[in-house]
This record gives C-alpha cells, structure tokens and sequence, in this order.
C-alpha cells in the first residue's frame, strides 16, 4: 500500500485528490489530512480514509476537531508546528494544496524525507522555487506539478529534451471578466470576480484567475519548473480551456496537451506518475466542442502579467514580495476594501518599495528570508490600503 498524505485536503485539490483515493481505498494508506476551518469536512475524511492523524492549521480550533474525531482512532493536531510534524511523518506522496505562502514550510518539510511531492501550491514555487528544487535534489525527493498547465507540459516533455525546447505557452481561460469592458472591471464585485466560466476552483484562484494574477504565478512557475528563460514563456487566453498548455520545439513543432477542465486529470498523472491509469474524468468529444480559440492577452487589462516578467527580470526574493503583496490585495478586496483594479495597482506599488531595498530582495533565499519579505509586503500593504481608506 501506498503511505499518502494530503495537506489542504478539505480545499478543492484536495477533495478531488481524496475522490480518486476514495476509489481505490485499499491501494493507500492515509497519513496525515490538514485543512484550515473546515473542521466538520476534515474529520469526516479522515475517519471514513482512516489517516493516522487529522491536522487543522488554526490552534483555537483545536478542541471541535478532538470532539468531531472523538470515537476514532484518528489524532488530532493543531497549529503551524503541528502541520510540519504532519509533514515530517513518512510518506511515498505528499500532495501540496495548501491556498498560499501558508503552504511553503511543509512543502519543504515534506521534501526533506525525500517523498513525491505532488505540488498544486503554485505560491511557494513563485516565494522560493531555487529553495524547492534545491531541498527536492538534496535529499533525493521529487516535485510533479498539479496546475492544469504545468502538467500539460510536463506531459508533453515526455520522450523530449528540454534544451530543444524553444518556448512553452500556457493557456489562460480569461476568468470571468474576459469579455466586460475594461471600464466595467473598476467596478465588478466580489460575487462577480468569484465565478468561473470553466473551472470549479477555490475561491481565492478563481478571483486570481479573472485577474489574470493566477496566470502570473503559473508563468513564474513555468519558469521555476522547467528552467526556461522568461522570454521563452507565452501565455495565450483560451476560453474554451481544453488545450492546457503547448511546447513549442526548434524544429518548429507543438506539441499540445488536451483535456477537459477537471482537476482530477491533472491530480491523477501526479497520482500515478509515471504509469497512467483510467480517471473519472470526462472525456473530450473536439466534435461537440466545435471551435477552438485563441487570442494574445490584453496587456491593458492584465497588468499582473506584466509584474511577473518585472518579477523574474529582478529576481531574488521579489518573487515572495510579489506574491505576498498579491494575497494580501486579496484579502481586502474580499473584505470589500478595495476594488477589482486596485488589487494590481496596490500590488505593484508594494513590489516597486520594496524592491527598492536590495539588502532585502537580495538576500539569501531561506525559509526566514522567504517569510520577512511575505511579512513585509503584508504589511506594506495593509499600509497603503489605510492610506488609500482612510
Ligand atoms: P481552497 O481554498 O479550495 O483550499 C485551500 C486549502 O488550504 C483548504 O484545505 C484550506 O482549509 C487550507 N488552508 C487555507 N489557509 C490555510 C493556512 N493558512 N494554513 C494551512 N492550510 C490552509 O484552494 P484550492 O484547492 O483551490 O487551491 C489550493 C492550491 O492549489 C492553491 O495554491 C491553488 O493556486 C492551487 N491550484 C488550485 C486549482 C484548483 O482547481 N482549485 C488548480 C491549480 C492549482 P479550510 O478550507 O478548511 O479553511
């Protein structure tokens, strides 16, 4: 049997990964399950998956979810240190689905026991990727990517050598605003930038997604995977979010990743990598879906594309500055702070006073370094959003 362990198992990744294991419940053998304030769903997982211990990330919930397990042979944990013990138990596939720079430190803990690292939280490739794929090779461990688009290309890498590689290009759906016009998004709201076209995702990535702010984090992430250039890296929007991603090689030829817009697709090659077993997932009929489209983003009305390239020319730590002062917008604009537009606006004010400290940007990429400059553009943040209030 397989020793697995999801963290952010109560998240959407998570509960796609935990219907593929429901599956098959005699293949594995359930470690560690942590989810946030979702108690009720995060207990109910790991009785019916029987994992050995059941981890919420917030201490005060501490005693619901001793309660919801009361009865079970399930331990209950709780906390930042209790996660990290979580990560640090044996396992042969970690999947990383935390929402956010919370997820870094276990990723990391679960690299250093050497497991499979299946790796959905895109933010801590974008806060610290050198750092990833540095403990990843240190201690002998793995890292396969979940996001729909770097699997694609990991996918279509296979057989392939990456220095005949001549440029990757992800897809982008275009979120919910694609088509308003652009001085319609100043004031869209919450509800507005929380649906979907394609895809059924958390709510944080899916208000990423209208900004176009998740396509940022996956064109850094490209760049942290597979070691490209920047400028071999291509966003295309796609509406119809059936062709993932595409790999374009010197002699001229792409080749491209097909599939319907379900997790699972993704989450199940991470699973079963490198075999491939038969998923749930629909199937495509191109017939049924007629056209496919593509056109190049609107630099205009995706200013968070234009910071990643600002991000990756500077480099260093500016990538956690980025990505902290991105979450951070976020929380206010979900709050109802801010407006839709100014998530960019404030994120890019944040990242240009801190990049103006080199000893800060600069400095060796470690966990502390990696987490002072998230904590500082926490905080910038929040300053320039009461400048701006009031
Ligand atoms: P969700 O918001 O649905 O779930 C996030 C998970 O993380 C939940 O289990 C949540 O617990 C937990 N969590 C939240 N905050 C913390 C914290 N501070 N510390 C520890 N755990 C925490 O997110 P998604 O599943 O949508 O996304 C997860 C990751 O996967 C993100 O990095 C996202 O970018 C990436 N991803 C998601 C895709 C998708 O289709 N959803 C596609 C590709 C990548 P609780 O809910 O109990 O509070």
């Amino acid at each position: 049997m397989r020793k697995i362990s999801i963290f952010g198992a109560t998240g959407s990744i998570g509960q796609n990964t935990i219907d593929l294991i429901r599956r098959q419940p005699d293949a594995y053998d359930v470690v560690a399950l942590t989810g946030g304030h979702n108690i009720a769903q995060l207990a109910q997982d790991a009785i019916e998956l029987r994992a050995e211990i059941a981890v919420t990330a917030h201490d005060a919930r501490l005693p619901e979810l001793r309660a919801a397990l009361a009865g079970s042979a399930v331990e209950a944990a709780a906390g930042p240190e209790a996660l990290l013990e979580a990560a640090s138990r044996p396992a042969d596939w970690i999947m990383s689905a935390i929402v956010g720079a919370a997820g870094l430190a276990p990723g990391l803990k679960a690299l250093e026991q050497g497991t499979t690292l299946a790796l959905a939280n895109k933010e801590s490739l974008v806060c610290a990727g050198a750092l990833l794929m540095q403990t990843a090779e240190r201690h002998g461990a793995r890292i396969l990517p979940v996001d729909s688009e770097h699997s694609a290309v990991f996918q279509a890498l296979v057989g392939e050598r990456l220095d005949e590689v001549e440029r990757i290009i992800i897809t982008a759906s275009g979120g919910a605003f694609r088509d308003w016009p652009l001085e319609a998004l100043r004031t869209a709201t919450l509800a507005q930038a929380s649906s979907h076209p394609n895809w059924d995702m958390g709510q944080r990535i899916t208000i990423d997604s209208a900004s176009m702010f998740n396509k940022a984090l996956e064109v850094i992430e490209t760049r942290e995977f597979f070691g490209v250039d920047p400028s071999q890296i291509e966003v295309l929007v796609h509406p119809q979010s059936l062709v993932h991603a595409l790999v374009g090689f010197r002699d001229g030829a792409l080749m491209s990743h097909l599939g319907a817009p379900d997790m699972r697709h993704a989450i199940g090659y991470a699973l079963h990598w490198p075999e491939r077993k038969t998923l749930p997932v629909p199937r495509l009929d191109l017939a049924a879906a007629g056209q496919l489209e593509f056109r190049a983003p609107d630099p205009n009305r995706y200013p968070a594309l234009r910071l990643a390239q600002e991000v990756m020319a500077r480099g260093g730590l500016s990538g956690a500055a980025f990505n902290g002062a991105k979450e951070q917008a976020l929380d206010h604009f979900i709050a109802g702070r801010i407006g839709f537009l100014d998530m960019a606006t404030i994120t890019e004010q944040v990242l240009a006073s801190l990049e103006a400290h080199p000893g800060l940007i600069d400095a060796a990429m470690t966990l502390e370094n990696v987490t002072r400059v998230d904590d500082l553009a926490r905080q910038a943040t929040d300053q320039v959003v009461t400048q701006r209030t009031g």
